[in-house]
């Protein structure tokens, strides 16, 4: 490794002047091979600017395994695929096959395609002209994979009436079989060296095998996790079971469109569907009407089910009836199974979230707009990860920037349920002392106390004007983003945007394009955002990210830690909460020539024992309460 990473090395002489050599790279680099040669788990923390993931791709590729890599968004999985994996292949190895995998709804089907020529089911002229756009790039696209289709919205519903999804697909049976592009995409990973996927697509595939129900991915003998620390959160969405009323409309929708492709089963299915639109309507309308997440908890569902036993039975009725309308027809067309299969499916998850008592599973309903949503949710995914990925694969390589609390990694395996693995915090490549300072206000009133909204919102006006703006102001809750965000557009005058008035990345867009701009943001912000330079100079967080305690989800986790006698407060919640710093902190210095102002207004990291962990797991940033300090800072030539 040290001829490759080493001063002077091939990584060296390989990339454009200025580069230069990162010992931590190196030194991460070894560890990987290390692990993939006496065949053991790893875990290591590597910051920005270690130039990680060339540090795993290369031992990974000499170690002549078939790879997984798993990282945690389609976007960076393109980034390695169109950057790092060239680079790997002009220099290092000409041969290397590598597959990217993601999930079938980013694919076309075929099929659907043909299907939908010629049939009146689009909307308006948009949906139409949309459509030829999508018939002529299906007979030219190699990889059938929607990023190509650069025209078509985000949001653009046709794009779900056309996707490659499991639900609706017939399989070998399908006359496009042969020519479907997620078939491809499964020969090209058969024959890979490295295979390319994301944290869902990885845990989707972990979770079909643990039911024995098939595989997505061809086997492998290696993981490696990039952005690890976002593992427990998707494990557990995979594990878990979760129906909606969306599930169903989209159920209704199929069949629909499947009747009228084949002909087939006329009025008394129409029927069937029209009554299970009814039945849904009125189950979901009688759940819970409050917005956001709320705890099911046996005793209520229970109850629930005493109350509306009639319209629970008339839901699993109309599901039943689906399924045996389609059983009884003459000819059974292939797309008309898929459905009644689907609705089999569907009945048995409602069973489960509705009379099951799993321990290990928390119930929980959420309302989203005009979503509904019933979930259970494995309070603990450690014993299904030691047993699925731990104990039965020999290397698992995790990485992440924010992965050891205090520098040490217990959290994380006790979560995760690793036995035993190499641990390393490797040595930061950036002077955090001389790029970055953090402020903490002296004289603000404690969070929860009436006061801190209008004294928080002077603090970062008084902040914003000696940073000219270009910050993130990154809050913990939606109702303390909006009141503040009221109170300092009314005093500033850089712009201001505010998260949920554009989609995501038109929001990131506009930030890095408008000079002086100052975003209000919550959590989907704190991570995988990357504004290196000066437009982000300034990164301030109103308080201490501690996971919601009256989440369902973080309830049930608390209790369970107690019952068992031990500390939830400093074992989850507390580590938790700092490595959600870590992650928001971790937007400003994304450069060696990155430098900035990191503030946080909520005194309890100073008043408190626990803020010690908080600091001391930060990187050595200079520390300040003294806003003149800032000032000082902010003039200073770079
Ligand atoms: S095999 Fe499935 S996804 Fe592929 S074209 Fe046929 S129906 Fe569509």
């Amino acid at each position: 490794m040290a001829d490759v990473f080493g001063p002077g090395g091939m990584i060296e002489r390989c990339m454009p002047a200025g580069y230069e050599h990162r010992r931590s790279q190196l030194c991460m680099a070894e560890l990987v091979e290390e692990a993939f040669h006496k065949k053991r788990h790893l875990l290591v923390e590597a910051g920005t600017g270690t130039g990680k993931t060339l540090a795993y791709l290369i031992p990974a590729i000499r170690s002549g395994r078939r790879v997984v890599i798993s990282t945690a968004t389609k976007s960076l999985q393109e980034q390695l695929f169109t950057k790092d994996v060239p680079f790997v292949q002009k220099h290092f190895a000409p041969e290397l096959k590598v597959a990217v995998m993601k999930g079938r709804s980013n694919f076309l089907c075929r099929q659907k395609v043909y299907q939908m020529q010629g049939r009146p089911i689009l909307k308006g002229m948009e949906e139409l002209d949309w459509f030829a756009q999508i018939r002529d790039w299906e007979r030219l696209t190699e990889t059938g994979d929607r990023t190509e289709l650069t025209f078509l919205p985000d949001e653009a519903e046709l794009w779900s009436k056309l996707d490659a999804r499991r639900e609706t697909c017939t399989g070998q049976k399908c006359e496009q079989f042969e020519r479907c592009f997620i078939t491809a995409m499964h020969r090209r990973a058969a024959d890979a060296d490295l295979i390319i996927v994301n944290h869902h697509l990885f845990f989707a595939d972990l979770a079909l095998r643990q039911d024995d129900f098939g595989s997505i991915l061809p086997e492998y003998s290696a993981v490696i996790f990039d952005e690890a620390h976002e593992i427990e959160d998707v494990a557990s969405d995979y594990f878990g079971r979760q129906i909606s009323n969306y599930r169903f409309e989209e159920l209704a929708r199929d069949a629909e469109q499947a009747m009228r492709i084949t002909q087939q089963g006329k009025a008394s299915l129409l029927r069937r569907v029209t009554r299970l639109r009814e039945k849904v309507h009125e189950f979901f309308n009688l759940l819970p009407p409050q917005e956001g997440r709320s705890s099911l908890e046996p005793g209520s569902r229970a109850a629930f089910l005493e109350g509306y036993r009639s319209s629970y039975d008339g839901l699993m009725g109309a599901l039943q009836a689906l399924v045996s309308e389609i059983a009884a027809l003459p000819s059974k067309p292939e797309e008309l199974l898929v459905v009644a299969r689907r609705a089999a499916e569907l009945r048995a998850e409602t069973a489960f979230l509705f009379e099951s008592n799993e321990k290990n599973y928390v119930y929980w309903l959420e309302r989203r707009g005009k979503g509904v949503f019933v979930a259970a949710t494995p309070i603990d995914v450690s014993s299904i990860l030691r047993e699925q990925l731990f104990d039965a694969f020999d290397t698992i390589v995790m990485t992440s920037a924010t992965l050891a609390v205090s520098g040490r990694f217990d959290f994380l395996k006790q979560r995760l349920g690793i036995q035993v693995a190499q641990e390393s915090v490797l040595p930061h490549e950036f002077d955090y002392g001389r790029q970055a300072l953090l402020y903490i206000p002296a004289g603000l009133p404690d969070v929860r106390d009436a006061a801190f909204v209008p004294k928080a919102a002077e603090e970062i006006s008084r902040l914003l004007k000696l940073t000219d703006g270009r910050a993130f102001c990154l809050f913990t809750s939606y109702t303390q983003m909006n009141q503040i965000f009221e109170l300092v557009r009314a005093r500033v005058r850089f712009p201001v945007l505010l998260q949920g008035t554009a989609p995501r990345m038109a929001l990131l867009e506009r930030f890095r394009a408008t000079p002086g701009a100052v975003l209000f943001a919550t959590s989907s912000f704190w991570q995988g955002v990357d504004v290196p330079g000066e437009q982000l100079s300034c990164v301030i967080i109103d308080r201490l990210p501690f996971a919601v305690p009256t989440d369902p989800v973080v309830a049930a986790r608390v209790r369970m830690l107690t019952e068992e006698g031990r500390n939830a407060f400093a074992e989850y919640q507390i580590p938790e909460a700092v490595l959600a710093l870590k992650q928001g902190f971790g937007r400003l210095i994304r450069a060696r020539t990155d430098r900035g102002v990191l503030a946080i207004l909520d005194n309890r990291i100073q008043r408190m024992r626990y803020g010690k962990i908080f600091i001391e797991s930060l990187p050595e940033y200079s520390l300040t309460r003294d806003i003149a300090e800032v000032q000082r800072f902010m003039k200073a030539p770079s």
